[in-house]
Protein backbone atom coordinates (compact mmCIF):
# COMPACT_ATOMS: atom_id res chain seq x y z
CA UNK A 1 0.00 0.00 0.00
CA UNK A 2 1.43 3.57 -0.90
CA UNK A 3 1.42 6.52 1.57
CA UNK A 4 1.63 10.08 0.63
CA UNK A 5 1.68 12.82 2.84
CA UNK A 6 0.68 16.24 2.67
CA UNK A 7 -0.37 19.60 4.33
CA UNK A 8 -3.54 21.25 4.49
CA UNK A 9 -5.21 24.73 6.14
CA UNK A 10 -8.59 23.14 6.87
CA UNK A 11 -9.78 19.51 6.38
CA UNK A 12 -13.74 19.06 6.65
CA UNK A 13 -14.75 15.50 7.26
CA UNK A 14 -18.54 14.47 5.76
CA UNK A 15 -19.86 15.96 2.55
CA UNK A 16 -22.93 16.64 3.45
CA UNK A 17 -24.92 20.11 4.05
CA UNK A 18 -22.64 21.01 6.79
CA UNK A 19 -19.40 19.99 5.72
CA UNK A 20 -20.33 21.58 2.29
CA UNK A 21 -21.13 25.12 3.37
CA UNK A 22 -17.99 24.96 5.18
CA UNK A 23 -16.07 24.13 2.16
CA UNK A 24 -18.13 27.19 0.56
CA UNK A 25 -17.26 29.32 2.96
CA UNK A 26 -13.33 28.42 2.75
CA UNK A 27 -13.51 28.60 -1.04
CA UNK A 28 -15.03 32.21 -1.37
CA UNK A 29 -12.14 33.35 1.15
CA UNK A 30 -9.37 31.32 -0.86
CA UNK A 31 -8.69 28.62 2.07
CA UNK A 32 -6.43 26.08 1.44
CA UNK A 33 -9.20 22.80 2.00
CA UNK A 34 -9.48 19.67 1.72
CA UNK A 35 -13.04 17.93 1.90
CA UNK A 36 -13.65 14.01 2.43
CA UNK A 37 -16.49 12.14 2.62
CA UNK A 38 -16.62 8.32 2.00
CA UNK A 39 -19.70 8.08 0.63
CA UNK A 40 -18.92 7.36 -3.85
CA UNK A 41 -20.20 10.70 -5.38
CA UNK A 42 -23.77 10.48 -7.04
CA UNK A 43 -27.02 12.30 -6.22
CA UNK A 44 -28.22 11.54 -2.86
CA UNK A 45 -32.00 10.55 -2.75
CA UNK A 46 -34.22 11.19 0.38
CA UNK A 47 -33.04 13.13 3.32
CA UNK A 48 -34.00 16.78 4.17
CA UNK A 49 -35.90 18.93 1.78
CA UNK A 50 -37.52 21.62 3.93
CA UNK A 51 -34.97 25.31 3.39
CA UNK A 52 -35.83 28.38 5.94
CA UNK A 53 -35.77 31.59 5.04
CA UNK A 54 -32.91 32.10 6.89
CA UNK A 55 -30.75 29.90 5.07
CA UNK A 56 -32.31 31.17 1.76
CA UNK A 57 -31.05 34.41 2.74
CA UNK A 58 -27.71 32.44 3.21
CA UNK A 59 -27.74 31.30 -0.19
CA UNK A 60 -28.48 34.40 -1.31
CA UNK A 61 -25.03 35.91 0.27
CA UNK A 62 -23.38 33.18 -1.42
CA UNK A 63 -25.23 34.09 -4.67
CA UNK A 64 -26.80 30.69 -5.19
CA UNK A 65 -30.43 31.38 -4.44
CA UNK A 66 -31.54 31.91 -8.11
CA UNK A 67 -30.06 28.23 -8.55
CA UNK A 68 -31.87 26.99 -5.64
CA UNK A 69 -35.57 28.67 -6.44
CA UNK A 70 -35.41 27.69 -10.19
CA UNK A 71 -36.03 24.44 -8.77
CA UNK A 72 -37.60 24.30 -5.28
CA UNK A 73 -41.20 24.48 -4.24
CA UNK A 74 -42.00 27.05 -2.59
CA UNK A 75 -44.24 26.58 0.67
CA UNK A 76 -47.38 28.38 -0.36
CA UNK A 77 -49.74 27.39 2.45
CA UNK A 78 -50.87 24.28 4.62
CA UNK A 79 -54.17 22.67 5.23
CA UNK A 80 -54.96 21.37 8.53
CA UNK A 81 -57.41 18.30 8.35
CA UNK A 82 -58.63 15.97 11.47
CA UNK A 83 -60.60 13.01 11.78
CA UNK A 84 -62.69 13.38 14.75
CA UNK A 85 -64.08 10.78 17.40
CA UNK A 86 -66.86 9.55 15.09
CA UNK A 87 -64.26 8.48 12.14
CA UNK A 88 -65.09 11.99 9.95
CA UNK A 89 -62.31 13.16 7.70
CA UNK A 90 -62.94 16.98 7.64
CA UNK A 91 -60.25 20.07 6.32
CA UNK A 92 -60.34 22.43 9.97
CA UNK A 93 -58.34 25.50 8.01
CA UNK A 94 -56.43 26.30 4.97
CA UNK A 95 -53.77 28.85 5.50
CA UNK A 96 -51.89 30.83 3.67
CA UNK A 97 -48.30 30.86 4.08
CA UNK A 98 -46.89 34.66 3.97
CA UNK A 99 -43.47 35.64 3.33
CA UNK A 100 -41.96 36.59 6.98
CA UNK A 101 -41.93 40.52 7.98
CA UNK A 102 -38.67 42.12 6.33
CA UNK A 103 -37.56 38.83 4.67
CA UNK A 104 -37.58 38.15 1.06
CA UNK A 105 -38.10 34.45 1.14
CA UNK A 106 -40.72 32.14 2.59
CA UNK A 107 -39.90 28.54 3.16
CA UNK A 108 -39.80 26.08 0.42
CA UNK A 109 -38.65 22.65 -0.47
CA UNK A 110 -35.79 21.12 -2.41
CA UNK A 111 -34.14 17.37 -2.40
CA UNK A 112 -31.10 17.74 -0.02
CA UNK A 113 -29.37 15.98 -2.76
CA UNK A 114 -30.28 19.08 -5.34
CA UNK A 115 -29.16 21.19 -3.04
CA UNK A 116 -25.66 19.35 -2.42
CA UNK A 117 -24.87 19.53 -5.61
CA UNK A 118 -25.86 23.09 -6.01
CA UNK A 119 -23.18 24.13 -3.45
CA UNK A 120 -20.74 21.57 -4.38
CA UNK A 121 -20.60 23.13 -7.79
CA UNK A 122 -19.58 26.36 -6.63
CA UNK A 123 -17.15 25.18 -4.03
CA UNK A 124 -15.37 23.67 -6.95
CA UNK A 125 -15.39 27.04 -8.75
CA UNK A 126 -11.89 28.13 -6.73
CA UNK A 127 -9.37 25.66 -7.06
CA UNK A 128 -8.52 26.15 -3.25
CA UNK A 129 -10.72 23.33 -2.38
CA UNK A 130 -10.62 19.59 -3.16
CA UNK A 131 -13.05 17.16 -2.52
CA UNK A 132 -12.41 13.54 -2.00
CA UNK A 133 -14.23 10.81 -2.30
CA UNK A 134 -14.49 7.38 -1.45
CA UNK A 135 -12.09 8.38 1.56
CA UNK A 136 -12.79 7.67 4.99
CA UNK A 137 -10.01 9.19 7.97
CA UNK A 138 -9.06 6.23 9.98
CA UNK A 139 -6.83 7.75 12.65
CA UNK A 140 -6.20 11.19 14.63
CA UNK A 141 -3.66 12.54 16.91
CA UNK A 142 -3.45 15.98 18.61
CA UNK A 143 0.23 17.29 18.65
CA UNK A 144 -0.99 19.74 22.02
CA UNK A 145 3.03 21.00 22.11
CA UNK A 146 1.70 23.11 18.87
CA UNK A 147 -1.52 24.28 19.88
CA UNK A 148 0.06 27.38 20.65
CA UNK A 149 1.60 28.24 16.94
CA UNK A 150 -0.80 29.52 14.59
CA UNK A 151 0.98 28.32 11.83
CA UNK A 152 1.57 24.87 12.89
CA UNK A 153 -0.71 21.40 11.66
CA UNK A 154 -1.31 19.97 15.50
CA UNK A 155 -3.89 17.78 13.46
CA UNK A 156 -2.65 14.98 11.70
CA UNK A 157 -4.74 12.52 10.33
CA UNK A 158 -4.67 9.43 8.40
CA UNK A 159 -6.48 9.29 5.60
CA UNK A 160 -8.09 5.99 3.74
CA UNK A 161 -8.63 6.08 0.11
CA UNK A 162 -10.68 3.55 -1.12
CA UNK A 163 -12.35 3.35 -4.72
CA UNK A 164 -13.13 -0.39 -4.85
CA UNK A 165 -10.11 -0.23 -7.46
CA UNK A 166 -7.57 -0.06 -4.98
CA UNK A 167 -6.97 1.42 -1.46
CA UNK A 168 -4.38 3.84 -0.30
CA UNK A 169 -3.23 5.48 2.53
CA UNK A 170 -2.79 9.42 2.86
CA UNK A 171 -1.08 11.07 5.78
CA UNK A 172 -2.17 14.66 6.32
CA UNK A 173 -1.40 17.73 8.90
CA UNK A 174 -4.05 20.04 9.07
CA UNK A 175 -4.37 23.65 11.23
CA UNK A 176 -7.92 22.62 11.61
CA UNK A 177 -10.66 20.12 11.50
CA UNK A 178 -14.01 20.53 10.92
CA UNK A 179 -16.36 17.13 11.93
CA UNK A 180 -19.45 17.53 9.61
CA UNK A 181 -19.81 13.54 9.41
CA UNK A 182 -23.42 13.11 10.37
CA UNK A 183 -25.09 11.60 13.26
CA UNK A 184 -22.67 8.70 13.64
CA UNK A 185 -19.72 11.31 13.52
CA UNK A 186 -16.19 9.48 13.93
CA UNK A 187 -14.75 12.71 14.84
CA UNK A 188 -16.83 13.22 17.46
CA UNK A 189 -15.71 9.94 19.01
CA UNK A 190 -12.10 10.81 18.30
CA UNK A 191 -12.14 13.54 20.62
CA UNK A 192 -14.41 11.51 23.57
CA UNK A 193 -17.69 13.67 23.34
CA UNK A 194 -20.61 11.94 24.73
CA UNK A 195 -24.33 12.11 22.60
CA UNK A 196 -27.00 13.46 25.53
CA UNK A 197 -30.48 12.72 25.55
CA UNK A 198 -33.37 10.46 25.26
CA UNK A 199 -34.47 7.99 23.02
CA UNK A 200 -38.35 8.09 22.45
CA UNK A 201 -40.68 5.25 21.19
CA UNK A 202 -42.38 7.10 18.46
CA UNK A 203 -41.87 5.67 14.94
CA UNK A 204 -42.37 7.70 11.99
CA UNK A 205 -41.68 6.45 8.31
CA UNK A 206 -40.68 8.55 5.68
CA UNK A 207 -41.27 8.42 1.81
CA UNK A 208 -41.00 10.27 -1.18
CA UNK A 209 -43.45 9.26 -3.45
CA UNK A 210 -45.58 9.93 -6.73
CA UNK A 211 -49.31 9.65 -6.53
CA UNK A 212 -52.96 9.53 -7.69
CA UNK A 213 -55.46 10.83 -5.26
CA UNK A 214 -58.29 12.23 -5.04
CA UNK A 215 -57.34 14.05 -1.77
CA UNK A 216 -58.31 17.81 -2.39
CA UNK A 217 -55.19 19.08 -1.15
CA UNK A 218 -52.74 16.78 -2.16
CA UNK A 219 -50.27 19.18 -4.12
CA UNK A 220 -50.80 21.66 -0.81
CA UNK A 221 -48.59 21.12 2.17
CA UNK A 222 -50.62 19.02 4.28
CA UNK A 223 -50.89 17.75 8.08
CA UNK A 224 -53.80 15.05 9.31
CA UNK A 225 -54.48 14.37 12.69
CA UNK A 226 -56.72 11.48 13.68
CA UNK A 227 -57.88 10.81 16.83
CA UNK A 228 -57.12 7.88 18.11
CA UNK A 229 -55.07 6.88 14.92
CA UNK A 230 -51.81 8.95 14.48
CA UNK A 231 -50.75 11.88 12.19
CA UNK A 232 -49.48 11.97 9.04
CA UNK A 233 -48.30 15.53 6.75
CA UNK A 234 -47.09 15.83 3.46
CA UNK A 235 -45.25 18.30 1.19
CA UNK A 236 -45.43 18.84 -2.29
CA UNK A 237 -41.98 18.52 -3.72
CA UNK A 238 -40.09 18.85 -7.52
CA UNK A 239 -40.55 16.75 -10.16
CA UNK A 240 -44.03 16.17 -9.26
CA UNK A 241 -42.98 13.81 -5.53
CA UNK A 242 -44.44 14.54 -2.78
CA UNK A 243 -42.64 13.91 0.81
CA UNK A 244 -45.14 11.91 3.41
CA UNK A 245 -44.26 11.96 6.98
CA UNK A 246 -46.41 8.89 9.11
CA UNK A 247 -46.85 8.34 12.64
CA UNK A 248 -46.93 4.73 12.85
CA UNK A 249 -47.11 3.84 16.48
CA UNK A 250 -49.00 5.74 19.19
CA UNK A 251 -46.64 7.20 22.27
CA UNK A 252 -46.95 5.03 24.38
CA UNK A 253 -46.81 1.65 22.04
CA UNK A 254 -43.74 -0.16 21.07
CA UNK A 255 -43.03 -1.38 17.39
CA UNK A 256 -39.69 -2.74 16.30
CA UNK A 257 -37.63 -1.70 13.52
CA UNK A 258 -37.35 -4.72 11.79
CA UNK A 259 -41.24 -4.80 11.86
CA UNK A 260 -41.77 -1.66 9.61
CA UNK A 261 -41.74 -2.29 5.85
CA UNK A 262 -42.68 0.29 2.57
CA UNK A 263 -45.64 -1.85 2.20
CA UNK A 264 -46.82 -0.64 5.93
CA UNK A 265 -46.01 2.55 5.63
CA UNK A 266 -48.00 3.00 2.89
CA UNK A 267 -50.97 0.92 3.59
CA UNK A 268 -50.59 3.55 7.78
CA UNK A 269 -50.69 6.59 5.14
CA UNK A 270 -53.83 5.37 2.89
CA UNK A 271 -55.63 4.58 6.14
CA UNK A 272 -54.84 7.62 7.77
CA UNK A 273 -56.29 9.49 4.36
CA UNK A 274 -59.87 7.60 4.16
CA UNK A 275 -62.61 7.96 2.91
CA UNK A 276 -59.88 9.49 -0.11
CA UNK A 277 -57.83 7.02 -2.02
CA UNK A 278 -54.35 6.88 -2.85
CA UNK A 279 -52.20 4.89 -5.14
CA UNK A 280 -48.52 5.19 -5.74
CA UNK A 281 -47.50 5.82 -9.37
CA UNK A 282 -43.81 5.72 -8.23
CA UNK A 283 -41.71 5.29 -5.20
CA UNK A 284 -38.54 7.38 -5.03
CA UNK A 285 -37.03 6.69 -2.04
CA UNK A 286 -38.68 5.39 1.83
CA UNK A 287 -37.03 5.23 5.49
CA UNK A 288 -38.15 5.14 8.86
CA UNK A 289 -37.03 6.50 12.22
CA UNK A 290 -37.66 6.27 15.81
CA UNK A 291 -37.51 9.94 17.14
CA UNK A 292 -34.50 10.92 19.50
CA UNK A 293 -33.17 13.61 20.94
CA UNK A 294 -29.56 13.62 21.74
CA UNK A 295 -27.16 16.65 21.84
CA UNK A 296 -23.18 16.21 21.50
CA UNK A 297 -21.19 17.37 25.26
CA UNK A 298 -18.58 18.92 23.10
CA UNK A 299 -18.59 20.96 20.43
CA UNK A 300 -14.72 22.05 19.89
CA UNK A 301 -11.63 20.65 20.99
CA UNK A 302 -8.38 23.13 21.66
CA UNK A 303 -10.13 25.33 19.21
CA UNK A 304 -9.19 23.35 16.52
CA UNK A 305 -11.12 20.59 16.03
CA UNK A 306 -14.71 21.14 15.15
CA UNK A 307 -18.23 19.48 15.06
CA UNK A 308 -20.96 20.85 13.01
CA UNK A 309 -23.98 19.53 11.92
CA UNK A 310 -25.78 15.97 12.91
CA UNK A 311 -22.37 15.33 14.88
CA UNK A 312 -23.53 17.56 17.40
CA UNK A 313 -27.42 17.54 17.58
CA UNK A 314 -30.03 14.75 16.42
CA UNK A 315 -33.56 14.98 16.49
CA UNK A 316 -36.36 14.04 14.30
CA UNK A 317 -37.32 15.70 10.92
CA UNK A 318 -40.78 16.76 12.46
CA UNK A 319 -39.88 20.18 11.92
CA UNK A 320 -37.37 20.12 8.96
CA UNK A 321 -34.69 22.06 10.54
CA UNK A 322 -31.61 19.57 10.77
CA UNK A 323 -30.26 20.47 7.73
CA UNK A 324 -31.25 24.13 8.21
CA UNK A 325 -29.12 24.62 11.50
CA UNK A 326 -26.39 22.47 10.33
CA UNK A 327 -26.02 24.54 7.22
CA UNK A 328 -26.20 27.76 9.79
CA UNK A 329 -23.26 26.05 12.28
CA UNK A 330 -20.71 25.90 9.21
CA UNK A 331 -22.19 29.28 8.19
CA UNK A 332 -21.28 30.84 11.83
CA UNK A 333 -18.05 29.35 11.95
CA UNK A 334 -16.60 29.37 8.26
CA UNK A 335 -15.92 33.05 8.38
CA UNK A 336 -14.34 32.87 11.67
CA UNK A 337 -12.15 29.80 10.54
CA UNK A 338 -10.81 32.02 7.42
CA UNK A 339 -10.32 34.88 8.96
CA UNK A 340 -8.14 33.19 11.24
CA UNK A 341 -5.94 31.54 8.47
CA UNK A 342 -5.90 34.80 6.60
CA UNK A 343 -4.36 36.60 9.82
CA UNK A 344 -7.13 39.48 10.16
CA UNK A 345 -9.34 37.78 13.20
CA UNK A 346 -7.88 36.68 16.55
CA UNK A 347 -8.04 33.39 16.98
CA UNK A 348 -9.70 33.62 20.65
CA UNK A 349 -13.12 34.18 18.50
CA UNK A 350 -12.93 30.78 17.60
CA UNK A 351 -14.13 29.97 21.18
CA UNK A 352 -17.18 31.62 19.95
CA UNK A 353 -18.25 29.42 17.92
CA UNK A 354 -19.70 27.19 20.27
CA UNK A 355 -20.65 29.21 23.04
CA UNK A 356 -22.91 31.33 20.17
CA UNK A 357 -24.19 27.36 18.28
CA UNK A 358 -24.47 25.56 21.99
CA UNK A 359 -27.87 27.91 22.62
CA UNK A 360 -28.99 27.09 18.81
CA UNK A 361 -28.38 23.56 19.23
CA UNK A 362 -30.47 23.60 22.63
CA UNK A 363 -33.24 25.35 21.48
CA UNK A 364 -33.78 23.30 18.76
CA UNK A 365 -33.51 19.65 20.35
CA UNK A 366 -36.62 21.68 22.77
CA UNK A 367 -38.66 22.73 19.57
CA UNK A 368 -38.73 19.58 18.29
CA UNK A 369 -39.76 17.61 21.31
CA UNK A 370 -42.48 20.16 21.66
CA UNK A 371 -43.72 19.13 18.23
CA UNK A 372 -43.22 15.26 18.83
CA UNK A 373 -45.66 16.10 22.33
CA UNK A 374 -47.94 17.99 19.97
CA UNK A 375 -48.43 15.73 17.45
CA UNK A 376 -48.69 12.92 20.37
CA UNK A 377 -51.53 15.45 21.91
CA UNK A 378 -53.67 15.71 19.00
CA UNK A 379 -53.52 11.90 18.21
CA UNK A 380 -54.58 10.94 21.98
CA UNK A 381 -57.30 13.90 22.20
CA UNK A 382 -58.51 15.17 18.91
CA UNK A 383 -57.31 18.70 19.23
CA UNK A 384 -54.55 21.22 20.05
CA UNK A 385 -54.61 22.58 23.77
CA UNK A 386 -54.52 26.11 23.96
CA UNK A 387 -51.43 25.88 25.61
CA UNK A 388 -49.85 24.16 23.01
CA UNK A 389 -51.00 26.37 20.10
CA UNK A 390 -49.53 29.36 21.31
CA UNK A 391 -46.48 28.43 22.31
CA UNK A 392 -46.34 26.67 18.35
CA UNK A 393 -46.93 30.18 17.34
CA UNK A 394 -43.98 31.59 19.34
CA UNK A 395 -41.90 29.43 17.74
CA UNK A 396 -42.36 30.67 14.19
CA UNK A 397 -39.59 32.76 14.51
CA UNK A 398 -37.57 30.13 15.99
CA UNK A 399 -38.80 27.83 12.85
CA UNK A 400 -37.64 30.04 10.34
CA UNK A 401 -34.00 30.75 11.57
CA UNK A 402 -34.83 34.44 12.89
CA UNK A 403 -34.67 33.73 16.59
CA UNK A 404 -30.81 33.34 17.00
CA UNK A 405 -29.46 36.33 19.34
CA UNK A 406 -25.52 35.73 19.39
CA UNK A 407 -24.50 37.05 22.83
CA UNK A 408 -20.83 36.31 23.20
CA UNK A 409 -19.74 39.47 24.46
CA UNK A 410 -16.50 39.13 22.10
CA UNK A 411 -18.78 39.92 19.31
CA UNK A 412 -21.11 41.35 20.60
CA UNK A 413 -21.37 44.68 21.58
CA UNK A 414 -22.98 45.23 25.15
CA UNK A 415 -24.72 48.55 24.62
CA UNK A 416 -26.04 49.97 21.11
CA UNK A 417 -27.89 52.59 19.23
CA UNK A 418 -31.44 51.01 19.55
CA UNK A 419 -33.10 50.70 23.18
CA UNK A 420 -36.85 51.19 21.59
CA UNK A 421 -38.22 47.55 21.64
CA UNK A 422 -39.31 45.68 18.59
CA UNK A 423 -37.00 48.12 16.61
CA UNK A 424 -36.07 45.61 13.37
CA UNK A 425 -31.86 46.45 13.98
CA UNK A 426 -30.71 44.20 17.33
CA UNK A 427 -27.29 43.59 18.44
CA UNK A 428 -26.87 39.73 18.04
CA UNK A 429 -29.78 39.47 15.27
CA UNK A 430 -29.20 39.01 11.29
CA UNK A 431 -29.71 42.40 9.77
CA UNK A 432 -33.16 42.64 8.53
CA UNK A 433 -34.31 43.21 5.27
CA UNK A 434 -34.93 47.40 4.42
CA UNK A 435 -35.09 48.79 0.89
CA UNK A 436 -33.11 51.22 -0.47
CA UNK A 437 -32.31 53.44 -3.87
CA UNK A 438 -28.62 53.00 -5.54
CA UNK A 439 -27.62 56.76 -4.88
CA UNK A 440 -25.88 56.76 -8.45
CA UNK A 441 -28.71 55.05 -10.81
CA UNK A 442 -31.98 54.55 -8.56
CA UNK A 443 -31.74 50.73 -8.30
CA UNK A 444 -33.57 49.06 -5.78
CA UNK A 445 -31.46 47.02 -3.32
CA UNK A 446 -32.66 45.46 -0.26
CA UNK A 447 -29.12 46.04 2.14
CA UNK A 448 -28.65 42.75 3.24
CA UNK A 449 -28.90 41.73 -0.42
CA UNK A 450 -25.68 43.95 -0.66
CA UNK A 451 -23.90 42.11 2.48
CA UNK A 452 -22.25 39.36 0.56
CA UNK A 453 -20.59 36.43 2.36
CA UNK A 454 -16.88 36.79 1.28
CA UNK A 455 -15.66 37.25 4.51
CA UNK A 456 -15.70 40.98 4.93
CA UNK A 457 -17.27 42.70 8.05
CA UNK A 458 -20.04 44.93 6.67
CA UNK A 459 -20.24 49.00 7.82
CA UNK A 460 -23.67 49.68 7.25
CA UNK A 461 -23.90 53.97 7.65
CA UNK A 462 -27.28 55.45 8.41
CA UNK A 463 -26.04 58.93 7.38
CA UNK A 464 -29.08 61.56 8.26
CA UNK A 465 -29.63 64.23 5.79
CA UNK A 466 -27.02 64.71 3.76
CA UNK A 467 -28.33 68.32 2.46
CA UNK A 468 -28.13 69.76 5.29
CA UNK A 469 -23.97 70.90 5.35
CA UNK A 470 -23.53 70.00 9.18
CA UNK A 471 -24.96 66.29 9.02
CA UNK A 472 -22.80 66.11 5.61
CA UNK A 473 -20.13 67.17 7.76
CA UNK A 474 -20.18 64.76 10.56
CA UNK A 475 -20.69 61.97 7.88
CA UNK A 476 -17.40 62.88 6.41
CA UNK A 477 -15.62 62.97 9.52
CA UNK A 478 -16.63 59.62 10.12
CA UNK A 479 -15.87 58.29 6.78
CA UNK A 480 -12.15 59.69 7.65
CA UNK A 481 -11.60 58.14 10.30
CA UNK A 482 -13.17 54.71 9.25
CA UNK A 483 -10.53 54.80 6.33
CA UNK A 484 -8.19 54.96 9.10
CA UNK A 485 -9.24 52.03 11.21
CA UNK A 486 -8.94 50.03 8.15
CA UNK A 487 -5.46 51.24 7.33
CA UNK A 488 -4.69 50.61 11.00
CA UNK A 489 -6.11 46.89 11.52
CA UNK A 490 -5.14 46.48 7.72
CA UNK A 491 -8.67 45.23 6.86
CA UNK A 492 -11.04 46.28 3.67
CA UNK A 493 -14.67 46.71 5.33
CA UNK A 494 -17.69 46.44 2.77
CA UNK A 495 -18.93 49.77 3.50
CA UNK A 496 -22.92 50.84 2.60
CA UNK A 497 -24.27 54.19 3.20
CA UNK A 498 -27.81 55.10 3.44
CA UNK A 499 -29.09 58.45 3.54
CA UNK A 500 -32.33 60.72 4.05
CA UNK A 501 -31.71 63.52 1.49
CA UNK A 502 -33.27 63.35 -1.79
CA UNK A 503 -31.02 62.24 -4.42
CA UNK A 504 -30.58 65.87 -6.31
CA UNK A 505 -29.99 67.19 -2.83
CA UNK A 506 -26.89 65.19 -2.28
CA UNK A 507 -23.55 64.39 -4.50
CA UNK A 508 -21.31 61.57 -4.23
CA UNK A 509 -18.36 63.92 -5.24
CA UNK A 510 -18.64 66.10 -1.59
CA UNK A 511 -18.41 62.66 -0.07
CA UNK A 512 -15.64 61.72 1.47
CA UNK A 513 -13.50 59.54 -0.32
CA UNK A 514 -14.13 56.02 1.53
CA UNK A 515 -17.60 55.94 0.39
CA UNK A 516 -17.11 57.23 -3.39
CA UNK A 517 -13.73 55.61 -3.80
CA UNK A 518 -11.57 55.09 -6.86
CA UNK A 519 -12.27 51.69 -8.06
CA UNK A 520 -9.81 50.04 -10.85
CA UNK A 521 -12.66 48.34 -12.49
CA UNK A 522 -15.27 51.28 -13.03
CA UNK A 523 -13.34 53.92 -12.14
CA UNK A 524 -15.54 54.62 -9.26
CA UNK A 525 -17.30 52.36 -6.96
CA UNK A 526 -20.98 53.63 -7.05
CA UNK A 527 -22.37 50.81 -4.97
CA UNK A 528 -21.43 52.32 -1.32
CA UNK A 529 -24.41 54.99 -1.26
CA UNK A 530 -27.82 54.50 -1.61
CA UNK A 531 -31.43 56.81 -0.49
CA UNK A 532 -33.61 55.52 2.02
CA UNK A 533 -36.89 54.18 0.99
CA UNK A 534 -40.02 53.58 2.99
CA UNK A 535 -39.56 54.30 6.74
CA UNK A 536 -36.29 52.38 7.66
CA UNK A 537 -35.13 54.86 9.97
CA UNK A 538 -38.25 54.55 12.19
CA UNK A 539 -38.78 51.28 12.03
CA UNK A 540 -34.98 49.69 12.33
CA UNK A 541 -34.86 51.94 15.53
CA UNK A 542 -32.69 54.69 14.12
CA UNK A 543 -33.05 58.48 15.25
CA UNK A 544 -32.99 60.90 12.47
CA UNK A 545 -29.11 62.11 12.53
CA UNK A 546 -28.23 58.20 11.67
CA UNK A 547 -26.28 55.78 13.36
CA UNK A 548 -23.39 53.45 12.29
CA UNK A 549 -24.22 49.80 12.64
CA UNK A 550 -21.36 46.91 12.22
CA UNK A 551 -22.24 43.53 10.50
CA UNK A 552 -20.18 40.69 10.82
CA UNK A 553 -19.40 38.69 8.04
CA UNK A 554 -22.78 36.01 8.39
CA UNK A 555 -25.08 39.28 8.52
CA UNK A 556 -25.42 39.47 12.32
CA UNK A 557 -24.81 42.77 13.82
CA UNK A 558 -21.85 43.07 16.14
CA UNK A 559 -21.87 46.50 17.09
CA UNK A 560 -23.75 49.91 16.90
CA UNK A 561 -23.39 53.17 17.81
CA UNK A 562 -23.27 56.83 16.98
CA UNK A 563 -21.69 58.31 14.08
CA UNK A 564 -19.51 59.92 16.71
CA UNK A 565 -18.84 56.83 18.80
CA UNK A 566 -15.23 56.05 17.04
CA UNK A 567 -13.52 55.23 19.95
CA UNK A 568 -16.30 52.86 20.94
CA UNK A 569 -15.92 51.02 17.74
CA UNK A 570 -11.84 50.40 17.91
CA UNK A 571 -12.96 49.27 21.13
CA UNK A 572 -14.84 46.76 19.83
CA UNK A 573 -13.00 45.95 16.98
CA UNK A 574 -9.93 45.82 18.34
CA UNK A 575 -9.92 42.46 20.32
CA UNK A 576 -11.39 40.90 17.06
CA UNK A 577 -8.83 42.25 14.88
CA UNK A 578 -5.94 42.27 17.13
CA UNK A 579 -3.77 39.53 15.25
CA UNK A 580 -0.17 39.82 16.72
CA UNK A 581 -0.71 39.09 19.88
CA UNK A 582 -1.81 35.27 19.54
CA UNK A 583 -3.09 33.62 22.71
CA UNK A 584 -1.45 30.31 23.45
CA UNK A 585 -3.62 27.70 24.51
CA UNK A 586 -4.00 27.38 27.88
CA UNK A 587 -5.57 23.61 29.08
C1 LIG B 1 -36.15 11.75 6.34
C2 LIG B 1 -35.45 12.98 6.76
C3 LIG B 1 -36.03 14.19 6.48
C4 LIG B 1 -35.43 15.36 6.87
N1 LIG B 1 -36.02 16.54 6.57
C5 LIG B 1 -35.41 17.68 6.91
C6 LIG B 1 -35.92 18.93 6.47
O1 LIG B 1 -36.93 19.00 5.83
N2 LIG B 1 -35.23 20.06 6.79
C7 LIG B 1 -34.09 20.00 7.50
O2 LIG B 1 -33.51 21.06 7.78
N3 LIG B 1 -33.56 18.82 7.92
C8 LIG B 1 -34.18 17.66 7.64
N4 LIG B 1 -33.62 16.48 7.98
C9 LIG B 1 -32.37 16.44 8.75
C10 LIG B 1 -31.17 16.61 7.84
O3 LIG B 1 -31.14 15.63 6.84
C11 LIG B 1 -29.88 16.54 8.65
O4 LIG B 1 -30.01 17.32 9.81
C12 LIG B 1 -28.72 17.03 7.79
O5 LIG B 1 -28.49 16.17 6.71
C13 LIG B 1 -27.46 17.12 8.63
O6 LIG B 1 -26.41 17.54 7.81
P1 LIG B 1 -24.92 17.14 8.17
O7 LIG B 1 -24.11 17.64 7.05
O8 LIG B 1 -24.62 17.56 9.54
O9 LIG B 1 -24.91 15.55 8.22
P2 LIG B 1 -25.19 14.49 7.07
O10 LIG B 1 -26.19 14.99 6.10
O11 LIG B 1 -25.47 13.22 7.76
O12 LIG B 1 -23.83 14.40 6.30
C14 LIG B 1 -22.70 13.78 6.87
C15 LIG B 1 -21.82 13.29 5.75
O13 LIG B 1 -20.62 12.78 6.30
C16 LIG B 1 -20.30 11.57 5.66
N5 LIG B 1 -19.51 10.80 6.61
C17 LIG B 1 -19.91 10.20 7.73
N6 LIG B 1 -18.89 9.61 8.36
C18 LIG B 1 -17.80 9.85 7.62
C19 LIG B 1 -16.44 9.51 7.74
N7 LIG B 1 -15.98 8.81 8.79
N8 LIG B 1 -15.57 9.91 6.78
C20 LIG B 1 -16.00 10.63 5.70
N9 LIG B 1 -17.30 10.97 5.53
C21 LIG B 1 -18.18 10.60 6.49
C22 LIG B 1 -21.63 10.95 5.33
O14 LIG B 1 -21.53 10.02 4.27
C23 LIG B 1 -22.45 12.18 4.94
O15 LIG B 1 -22.36 12.46 3.57
C24 LIG B 1 -34.21 15.29 7.59
C25 LIG B 1 -33.60 14.05 7.84
C26 LIG B 1 -34.22 12.91 7.44
C27 LIG B 1 -33.57 11.57 7.71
Amino acid sequence: MTRKESAVDVLIIGAGPAGLVAALWMSKCGINTRLVEQRPYHLRVGGADGIHPRSMEMFESFGIDEEITQVWEPITGWALWCRNAEGALARSARMENPTPVRCRWGPGLLQQGIIERIVKQHILEQSCVQIDYETTPISLVIKEDSLGDPDSHPCVLTLRHDDGAGVSDELVRAKYVIGADGARSWTRKQLGFEMQGTRTRSVWGVTDLVVVSDFPDIRLCSTINSYGEGGLFFLRRERGLIRFYVQLNRADEELPATSITQELIIETLQKLLRPYTLSVKRCEWWSTYTVAHYLSDGMTKYDRIFLVGDAVHNHSPLVGLGMNISMQDSYNLGWKLAGVLKTELNSTILSTYESERRPVAEELIETDRFHLQLFDAVTATGSEPAWMLEREEAMQPSMQGFAVNYLDPLLTAAVGINRRPGALIELGKRFPQLNVANHATGKVYSIQTLLKSEGKFHVVVFAGDLSIPHELNRFNTFGTALKQIENQIMVKFNVIAVHRASKTATELASMAEIFFPVDETTGRDYDRVYCDMETNYEEAGIGEYGAVVLVRPDQYVGWSGELEDVQDLTRYLQPIFETKKQVPYNN
